[in-house]
């Protein structure tokens, strides 16, 4: 289990002492640590969390999402 998979355990635990907004806020900045594979939306690159358009740049793969911070895994596109 990574540090990230165990902080959210500890949160979803503990999640009635917090305030759903906060709760919501650092699972989403949680999530954001975790690569997750880039999605193909109108053959175009786009971004796992916010789906937003992302850069169809080869050369230079964006380590993470320029809109809101997902860090992307860019192995294997056509899976
Ligand atoms: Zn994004």
């Amino acid at each position: 289990m990574s540090e990230i998979q165990r902080a959210q355990k500890v949160m979803e635990q503990h999640k009635g002492h917090w305030e759903d907004d906060i709760v919501k806020v650092i699972f989403d900045s949680l999530e954001k640590q975790v690569p997750k594979k880039i999605l193909d939306i109108d053959n175009r690159n786009a971004c796992p969390h916010c789906r937003k358009k992302l850069p169809n740049i080869v050369f230079e793969n964006l380590s993470c999402c320029s809109h809101c911070g997902q860090k992307l895994d860019w192995s294997e596109p056509n899976e």
